[in-house]
């Protein structure tokens, strides 16, 4: 079952709503009722935009009105169930683009105005960078883009560094496993490290997490990852937060710790230990916390 799960998540999800303002440097504002999107200020006139068909061979994707390259290769825009807004898709195989990719905010297709284009899915491990437009509600991103981007200002995105969080900074939802550096200061407010945030990455050696912690999660996979503290304070460790870090020789699991969710070390070697501020598993563990994990579980740790 956790196997299946973990394939099922195979792309980070983050779902958010719409609001924001313009991207587009063309009009600089009133645009106007464009329709869908105009309550939140973003408008056909205000934000990028791009109408299907363009020209054949034509390598670049460009702003209908403010001609700016949005990226180059071809996307696929699906069309919601209910038909009010688009969703932009890079799978890598039928449609794929190469480099940056600046999100369009609005969409052409054919008998219809501009629909926004509020949800956003990249399979495609082509895609260097990109840039959510502030009108996008839902992103499901590869661990391929290495910097992530918010253009206006989106009402409940905001990136730092490349890495996207929610508006409010609280919770990371990704961390690109191209990043190459070695040591990455998680910002001081951010209470949750999301589920696979982190996941993949095969160079950060030490994560430092703030005293504002609450929920780690997250670092599947990270076989670098050597040292990590979990501040005092930290209530849950998700399931798999620490599957297959083996790099990692021991962790100190603060007495804070209220839950602890199925195989969240699981691949763990016996050379690895666990220390455990608790002097026994904690009612809120999973009976499975330490499943598929060979390492040393020391309890009532004192430091
Ligand atoms: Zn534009």
């Amino acid at each position: 079952m956790k196997k299946i799960l973990s394939a099922v998540l195979s792309a980070l999800c983050v779902l958010t709503a719409a609001a924001g303002f313009a991207a587009c440097g063309k009009s600089g504002g009133n645009g106007g009722n464009g329709g869908n999107g105009a309550e939140n200020g973003i408008t056909p006139e205000t934000a990028h935009c791009v109408t299907q068909p363009r020209r054949p061979g034509d390598g670049a994707v460009v702003c209908d009105h403010c001609g700016v390259t949005l990226y180059t290769g071809e996307a696929e825009y699906e069309l919601s169930e209910n038909h009010r807004y688009y969703i932009f898709k890079l799978d890598g195989v039928e449609y794929s683009a190469e480099g940056k990719v600046i999100l369009p905010a609005f969409y052409k297709g054919r008998g219809e105005g501009y629909l926004p284009v509020l949800e956003a899915r990249f399979s495609d491990r082509n895609v260097t960078s990109l840039e959510l437009s502030p009108n996008v509600e839902y992103v499901a991103i590869n661990s391929a883009v290495e910097d992530v981007s918010v253009s206006g200002n989106s009402a409940f995105y905001e990136s730092a560094d490349g890495v996207l969080f929610d508006k409010q900074m609280s919770s990371l939802y990704y961390y690109s496993s191209a990043k190459t550096a070695e040591k990455y200061e998680v910002p001081a407010g951010t209470k949750e490290l999301e589920p696979r945030s982190f996941r993949e990455n095969k160079y950060l050696k030490e994560a430092v997490l703030p005293g504002s912690v609450e929920f780690v999660g997250g670092f599947t996979n990270c076989s670098a990852l050597e040292t990590v503290v979990l501040p005092d304070g930290v209530r849950e460790i998700y399931s798999d937060a620490f599957s297959g870090c083996t790099g990692i020789e021991s962790v100190v699991i603060p007495a804070s710790v209220e839950t602890i969710g199925y195989g969240a070390f699981e691949g763990w070697k016996s050379s690895q230990t666990i220390y455990v501020a608790a002097e026994e598993k904690p009612a809120g563990w999973d009976e499975g916390w330490n499943n598929y994990s060979e390492a040393a579980v020391v309890w009532g740790y004192k430091g």
